[in-house]
């Protein structure tokens, strides 16, 4: 059957309930955004000049708020708890609805075995026939459930599952094997999944699939609108709980000689003492509330934490700038609480490494605020600065829809891989635009790409070498690529190695997830035994890694030139 656009979400809004806060809080930014999607969704359909697309049947679980994973979402919702995944699900939902899939809600375990057929009861009941749907978006508590009630036919079925994973999952953490022998083991990963079928909230590890969320995109007359009336000396501080506000007060203080400060800190009946008094604390507010706030204001000012939420980018798509601390070192699962025990290696370097990175000055500066001459200066500069709201493509319902889209037509991890093909690499840019960096080699790929199912299609594979203790993230980085965890297959093989001019004194073919890779000093050459191991992530200081690099569309990371 083919799939749709829908524009009219009301049947949307009664398939996901009602009851709780969290559901009122989904429904309250379906129904806020509803236009926006449609508009998106009209311009999608011409942008991919009306295309047939295949309706797939979906269910989403939305493990985190059901009460038999205790539900400690709920209660939060009013109080400043993190809102960022209930802002995800629920354009998650909107995104899968309007391209117009059949979609089935679940939000217990009792739906969840109506759904598949699983007769109800305790223990593992295994789903016999096959399953009755071609997609499953669900999270770590939903595929905790789903083990427990599927039994054993969640390993037949699970090519089908994507897990939505706020910080991703890194290969070396997905293997359940590998992780036990190497301490990778975490509480939430060893699920063997093609490490793809991990979600991101952020394009932040590629060997995860970047899933997202949206931000309220201006038109022309509200940009100019909101220019004309921004408040030089207005900042908005980002914590909604009182906790985040704690030992802020040097810098509060120093934002107060320059600005008006304002928060939205919930509180019950009296102002948290860690909130100054001179500060206007507006309580939690509705998020379109907030959003008029920060049309106001001139900065919105990160003191930390949270980590990666949705808020500096809603703050930037409304024409604020973005002032954060830059973590020195950075933050990792191996320095701090709130990353320890996540299934990831990766290095936080600031509050938002997507809005530095990806976004950067105007809208965003990162600065050491130890030094409170630097805070200062960027405080002062903020003032002058004059700057246009911005939103990357990737955050706007139509680049949602697109990315969306384009996993749901193309991903697939259930059909056996083809064989590794023989390698056919040839230098196309010969001392070309990358011979600044004396330690990659680049090459272009000149394989029979279009005699093979692949996607992203090979034809935008970029083979690279990286540096020492480099991961592929950042070799590829360098280049102003990104890393391509569906090429490592056609990388990982001898052929490679002698197009890429390494002399291997020995071949090893082992589990490991820095591999295909590299010792330049013992001459030793290793390719990747388990496919589930090839990780964009991995790096030693003993290996230059053999990198799958891809190009990638402007504003939409995820997709390459030709992906769509
Ligand atoms: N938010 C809100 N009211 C407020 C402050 C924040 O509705 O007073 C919303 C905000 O619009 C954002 C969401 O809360 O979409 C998540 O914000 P944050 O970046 O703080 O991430 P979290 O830590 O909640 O995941």
């Amino acid at each position: 059957r083919q799939a749709a656009f829908r524009t009219d979400l009301s049947t949307l809004l009664d398939q996901v309930g009602t009851g709780k806060e969290s559901l009122s809080f989904m429904k309250r930014r379906i129904r806020r955004l509803a236009s926006q999607w449609a508009t998106a969704a009209y311009r999608l359909d011409i942008k991919l000049h009306r295309r047939w697309r295949e309706q797939k049947k979906i269910l989403v679980h939305v493990g985190f708020l059901t009460e038999e994973s205790g539900d400690v979402f709920s209660p939060k919702v009013l109080k400043g708890g993190p809102l960022g995944e209930m802002v995800q699900w629920a354009d998650i939902l909107t995104a899968l609805y309007v391209l117009g899939h059949n979609l089935k809600i679940s939000m217990s375990v009792k739906e969840l075995q109506g759904f598949l057929g699983v007769p109800p009861g305790r223990g593992s009941c295994p789903l016999t026939g096959p399953l009755p749907f071609d997609l499953i978006y669900t999270d770590y508590h939903g595929l905790q459930q789903m083990k427990q009630h599927m039994g054993l036919s969640l390993k037949k079925h699970k090519c089908h599952i994507r897990v939505i994973d706020t910080f991703g999952t890194e290969p070396a953490y997905n293997h359940e094997e590998y992780a036990t022998l190497h301490g990778y083991r975490t509480n939430w990963g060893y699920w063997n999944l093609n490490s793809r079928q991990y979600m991101t909230m952020f394009p932040h590890t590629p060997d995860n699939s970047f899933m997202g969320f949206v931000s309220e995109e201006l038109n022309k007359t509200e940009k100019r609108s909101i220019q004309q009336n921004k408040v030089r000396n207005m900042a908005v501080v980002y914590g909604k709980e009182a906790s985040m506000w704690k030992g802020k007060e040097k810098f509060l203080q120093i934002l107060h000689r320059y600005m008006e400060v304002h928060g939205t800190v919930y509180y019950e009946t009296q102002r948290p003492p860690e909130v100054p008094a001179f500060v206007k604390n507006h309580g939690l507010l509705p998020q379109q509330e907030l959003q008029q706030l920060l049309r106001k204001a001139k900065l919105f000012i990160g003191f930390g934490f949270p980590y990666e939420g949705p808020a500096p980018l809603e703050a930037i798509a409304n024409g604020c700038i973005y002032l954060q601390p830059k973590f020195h070192p950075p933050h990792s699962s191996l320095n701090h609480e709130f990353f320890r025990g996540k299934p990831t290696s990766r290095e936080v370097s600031s509050q938002h490494p997507y809005a530095e990175q990806y976004i950067g000055r105007p809208h965003v500066m990162t600065v050491d605020y130890n030094n409170s001459d630097e805070f200062e200066a960027a405080v002062q500069e903020i003032m002058r600065l004059k700057v246009e709201p911005y939103l990357p493509y990737e955050y706007t319902c139509e680049g949602m829809l697109e990315r969306v889209h384009a996993y749901i037509q193309h991903q697939e991890f259930c059909s056996p891989e083809a064989p590794f093909p023989p390698v056919n690499a040839s230098r196309v840019w010969p001392g070309g635009p990358f011979t600044r960096l004396p330690n990659s080699t680049l090459l272009g790929w000149a394989g029979n790409s279009t005699a093979l199912p692949c996607w992203p299609p090979l034809s935008a594979l970029r083979l690279m070498v990286s540096a020492e203790g480099q991961s592929c993230v950042e070799a590829c980085q360098s280049s102003d690529l990104v890393c391509e965890p569906a090429f490592f297959r056609f990388i990982n093989n001898k052929e490679a190695l002698s197009k890429l001019e390494i002399q291997c004194e020995v071949v090893e073919l082992e589990m490991n997830h820095i591999f295909p890779a590299y010792s330049v000093t013992r001459g030793e050459c290793g390719l990747q035994k388990e496919t589930l191991l090839f990780s964009c992530a991995g790096f030693s200081a003993k290996y230059r890694r053999i990198c799958p690099c891809r190009d990638f569309r402007k504003g939409q990371v995820a997709l390459c030139r030709d992906c769509l």
